[in-house]
C-alpha cells in the first residue's frame, strides 16, 4: 500500500516560488497580473511568491507595462546580480570557461588549449580547476561563493564517472578530482546535451517543441530537447548519434565499428574524404580548422572541395532523416564547430536529402537550421545546469 505523500507548507511554497521564478526567468520581465495567468495560481499567491523574491533579491521591478484600459502594471524581472555561475567546455582541442551571471551574461573567460588527443583525466581536472579559479578571480569572488559550476563533457556521465571515446575515457573519476579542491556545487554533462539546452534557450531552438541539436566537430553527437513546463527542458539522448551505421560494412570508426556516420561527416573524415580525391589541392593550413575553412572556400567552384561537401551533405541528410523519423522533432539544430563553419554551404542540400529520406508527414514539420550561438555556447549550456538547479529549488541556495 503507498502511503500518501505529505506536502508541507513549505514543500508548497518552494513549489511556487520555483514555479514563478523559473516562469520570470524563461519569459523575461513579466506583470502579477500576467503570472497569474500563465501559472494557473491565486493572485494572493503570486502577490505573497512574489513579494517573497523580492525580498531575497532574486527579482527586482523592472518599469511599467500598460493594461488595456487599465492601470499600468509593473513588470518583475529576474536580477543578474543574485551569483555568478561557471561553465566548462572540455573540448577536443581546448578546455574552456565561462563565468556568467545568473541571468547568462557572460562576465569572464578562461581558455587553454589541449596539445595532446588524449589527456589523462587527472590534467583536465587541473585546468577546470585552475579556470574556474581564473574566471572568479577576474571578477574579484571567491569560488566557494559561486552558485555553482556545470561541467560539458564529450561523452556519458553514468554514476559519476565520464565515459568519453574521443579523449579514451572510459569511466575517468573527473567529478571526484575536480570536487577535491573546488568547494563549489558542481554539476556534469554530456556536452551535446548542454549545448541543446543553450540553443534552446538563447538560440536557433527557441521556441521550438521537439528541437534536436546536432553536435559536428571531429566527434558527432546530438541531444533532443523538449519543451517542458517544468523548466529544465533537456531530456534524453542520442550523445552518440555519430555511431549510427549509414553504410553496412562501410569505412572503420574508431569505436570498432564500421560505416558510423562520424567515419563520413566528423571534421577529420571530411578531409581524409577530399584528399584522396585525384584532383585534390594539399591544404596550406595545418590545423583541422583551417583546413575545413580552406576546403569550403575552395567548394565555391566545381571541383574536388565541392564534390566532398556534396558527400557530406548526402550521408548529414541521411543521418538527420533518420534522426527525424525516430524522434519527430519540429527543429533540428547544426551546431558544434564543424555544423557552424559547414552549416551555411551544406544547409540547402541537406535539407533536400532529408526531405527524400524522411517520411513526409514527420518531415514537414521540421526546420533544419544552423546554430546561431558560437562555439562558447557548449560553456553556455553548461552553465545552464546551476541555474537550472537553482530555479528548481525556488531561488533557496544550497549550504
Ligand atoms: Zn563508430
Amino acid at each position: 500500500v503507498n502511503r500518501p505523500v505529505r506536502q508541507t507548507t513549505r514543500d508548497l511554497r518552494r513549489h511556487n516560488r520555483s514555479a514563478l521564478l523559473s516562469r520570470l526567468y524563461l519569459q523575461g520581465p513579466t506583470s502579477r497580473q500576467d503570472l497569474i495567468g500563465v501559472s494557473g495560481l491565486s493572485s494572493a499567491t503570486v502577490s505573497n511568491v512574489v513579494s517573497d523574491l523580492l525580498a531575497d533579491g532574486l527579482v527586482r521591478e523592472a518599469g511599467l507595462v500598460d493594461s488595456d484600459g487599465g492601470r499600468p502594471r509593473t513588470l518583475v524581472q529576474v536580477r543578474g546580480d543574485v551569483g555568478y555561475v561557471a561553465g566548462v567546455d572540455i573540448g577536443e582541442t581546448h578546455v574552456q570557461i565561462g563565468l556568467f551571471d545568473f541571468t547568462l551574461d557572460e562576465v569572464a573567460t578562461a581558455e587553454f588549449p589541449l596539445d595532446t588527443a588524449q589527456p589523462e583525466a587527472e590534467l583536465i581536472a587541473d585546468l577546470v580547476i585552475r579556470g574556474v579559479k581564473d574566471v572568479a578571480a577576474q571578477v574579484g569572488v571567491d569560488p566557494a561563493d559561486l552558485l555553482g559550476v556545470g561541467v560539458g563533457v564529450p561523452g556519458a556521465v553514468v554514476d559519476g564517472l565520464v565515459y568519453a571515446p574521443t579523449l579514451a575515457w572510459s569511466g575517468a573519476p573527473l567529478g571526484d578530482l575536480v570536487r577535491a579542491q573546488l568547494s563549489a556545487p558542481l554539476q556534469f554533462d554530456n556536452c551535446a546535451r548542454t549545448l541543446g539546452q543553450a540553443e534552446v534557450w538563447r538560440g536557433a531552438g527557441q521556441g521550438a517543441r521537439r528541437a534536436i541539436v546536432a553536435l559536428l566537430g571531429v566527434g558527432v553527437g546530438a541531444a533532443l530537447v523538449t519543451e517542458s513546463d517544468s523548466l529544465s527542458g533537456v531530456t534524453s539522448m542520442t550523445s552518440e548519434w555519430g555511431h549510427m551505421v549509414v553504410n553496412i560494412g562501410g569505412r572503420p570508426c574508431r569505436c570498432g565499428s564500421r560505416g558510423c556516420l562520424e567515419a563520413y561527416v566528423g571534421a577529420e573524415a571530411i578531409l581524409d574524404d577530399y584528399l584522396r580525391l585525384p584532383d585534390a589541392a594539399p591544404f596550406v593550413a595545418t590545423d583541422t580548422e583551417g583546413r575545413l575553412a580552406e576546403l569550403i572556400a575552395a567548394a565555391v567552384e566545381p571541383g574536388p572541395a565541392a564534390q566532398t561537401l556534396d558527400s557530406v551533405a548526402e550521408v548529414l541528410g541521411i543521418g538527420i532523416a533518420g534522426l527525424i523519423n525516430l524522434l519527430n522533432p519540429d527543429r533540428v539544430v547544426l551546431s558544434g564547430w564543424v555544423g557552424l563553419t559547414l552549416g551555411p554551404a551544406v544547409l540547402p542540400a541537406v535539407r533536400d536529402v532529408a526531405q527524400r529520406h524522411a517520411l513526409p508527414y514527420l518531415v514537414g514539420n521540421t526546420r533544419i537550421v544552423v546554430g546561431q550561438l558560437g562555439p562558447e555556447a557548449v560553456a553556455l549550456g553548461a552553465a545552464t545546469m546551476p541555474v537550472v538547479r537553482l530555479l528548481m529549488a525556488g531561488g533557496v541556495r544550497e549550504r
